[in-house]
């Protein structure tokens, strides 16, 4: 559906980008020029926050930030919301955004040295300044760079959620050639540089009724034309229309309740307000056996995730999702499933950890997915993995390819999960270090099966040890586990609190 033609670079000239190795992918899809906004983040080392799962990413600018969401026309410049031509597009897990509103955006509010133009060579990776002069000069023969365009006619639209008036001249320009402010709420000025006009011509064309007139103003080097407005806009957008050689200068109307509840909509798809809780085990695999007359891991981990869940659902804000809510037993890989079906924006999965016979190995970890560094880690993994020996065959096949090390660093390609996951993990550690009185040993890394699949910020909890006599009898009293789960709960606020700031502050 999605015809991408010849793939094309955007060359930025300025500030010249702090990754240049690093091309920013443009598609032109049905005549419309996207951007990556992946790309454009890390060519100069933009920080982002991504949710593949729901299509947004942030961009963090030095002060500023951007949201996208894919199949969403509406962008969010901080607290602003701004219309593009066309909604953002999901391509090869990328976001994609309307390249010419973006930068200009991006120019007009929070970088204005960006100076760019777009590459139409698809080998074309790297920047620097002599290539993108060769390139503005082999891209415009005899056009502006070699004197200034008249602009001859003035074109009116009116469309429902704005106008859109074009601007005939006989050269090219690039969007750096343009400029608008508003004056107050009655004037609205557009700036062209290179451009030349005859005042008394533009300034006689007779405007559709949002407007009260129009004064074109030649200055030499540019024309200046105001627009007295009838009513109120509450933005404007310019650039250069490629396909018909127009300047396209578009007001947007303020928005209406339909299109504000859907940017309510968008903004609320960031914040966490979904916890999947995923009790190990259950059912005929009671996980770590307990030994001393004590409870097994499955028991032991249940009831710490419906303490947890008893915590969490006193927030009228936050929806509790469990994989096993009962003694049953849930394959593996349907745990992941029920978290992304449930549009979960936490996982948080708890084990009780055993070595091979009884010993003094104590204490709690957390683990993050990642292909496990230590000879330890990598069997506590197994161990936990060696379940799905219990499952059908038919869930089995699962599992093809779990093991294998790029599958999992490909999970953590789009690290945007991983750097949350990580910090999940750090409030989880200081936590249980404040509130619960057992050994910590700390956030480590391994390739848990469960974790593999979700796709969300996640964590194992390992709570100590049931091979260890001491650890047991504390995991066996009530209290203790209403500790753990009160150090758990506290670490979903706190993150909580930390993500929907980064989100809506
Ligand atoms: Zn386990």
């Amino acid at each position: 559906m999605l015809a991408a033609s010849v793939s094309e670079n955007l060359l930025v000239s300025y500030p010249v980008p702090k990754n240049t190795d690093h091309p920013i992918k443009i598609l032109t899809v049905e005549k419309t020029r996207y951007l990556s906004a992946q790309d454009f983040a890390e060519a100069f080392g933009i920080r982002t926050y991504y949710r593949k799962e729901s299509g947004k990413i942030v961009l963090f600018f030095e002060k500023n930030k951007i949201k996208l969401t894919a199949n969403n026309s509406f962008l969010m410049f901080d607290a602003q919301v701004f219309q593009m031509p066309g909604p953002a597009v999901l391509i090869d897990e990328q976001i994609f955004v309307p390249a010419v509103s973006f930068l200009t955006l991006v120019k007009q509010n929070t970088l204005p040295e960006l100076q760019y133009a777009i590459s139409p060579t698809a080998e074309t990776i790297y920047v620097n300044e002599n290539r993108i002069d060769h390139f503005s000069r082999a891209k415009t023969p005899g056009g502006k760079v070699a004197g200034i365009s008249d602009l001859t006619s003035i074109r009116f639209e009116e469309k429902a959620n704005g106008v859109a008036i074009r601007i005939k001249a006989p050269g090219t320009f690039t969007d750096s050639d343009f400029s608008t402010f508003f004056k107050g709420e009655d004037w609205l000025y557009l700036t062209i540089y290179g451009a030349n006009c005859d005042s008394a011509t533009l300034s006689s064309i007779f405007p559709t009724n949002s407007f009260q007139k129009v004064v074109a103003i030649p200055t030499g080097s540019s024309v200046q034309i105001g627009f007295q407005l009838n009513r109120q806009f509450k933005s404007a957008d310019v650039h250069f229309d490629m396909r018909t050689n127009d300047i396209l200068l578009s007001l947007f109307l303020p928005l209406n309740r339909d299109i504000k509840r859907k940017i309510e909509e968008a903004k609320t798809a960031w914040i966490i307000d979904t916890i999947v809780l995923d009790p190990g085990h259950g059912g005929k695999d009671p996980g770590t056996p307990g030994r001393w007359g004590y409870m097994h891991e499955k028991d032991i981990v249940l009831d710490v995730a419906l303490r947890v869940g008893k915590l969490l659902e006193k927030n009228r804000k936050i929806k509790v999702v469990y994989t096993r809510k009962t003694d049953v037993f849930i394959p593996i890989w349907k745990r992941s499933e029920i978290a992304n079906q449930a549009d979960g924006k936490l996982f948080i999965s708890l084990h009780v950890n055993a070595t091979k016979n009884i010993s003094n190995a104590e204490g709690l970890e957390f683990y993050l997915l990642r292909p496990g560094r230590s000879e330890e880690a990598i069997k506590i993994a197994e161990t936990e993995n060696s379940v799905i020996h219990l499952e059908d065959d038919a869930d089995k096949l699962k599992y093809q390819g779990y093991d294998d090390i790029t599958n999992i660093l490909a999970n953590m390609v789009h690290s945007t999960n991983m750097k949350d996951s990580e910090l999940l993990a750090s409030l989880h550690s200081r936590n249980f270090t404040q509130m619960v009185a057992q050994k910590n040993r700390g956030v480590k890394q391994a390739g848990f099966y469960v974790l593999v699949g979700a796709d969300m910020p996640k964590l194992l909890c390992e709570l100590g040890y049931n091979t260890n006599k001491e650890e047991a009898k504390k995991l066996n009293n009530p209290k203790h586990r209403q500790k753990m789960a009160e150090a758990i709960y506290k670490s979903i606020l706190e993150f909580k609190e930390l993500s929907d700031k980064t989100i809506s502050g």
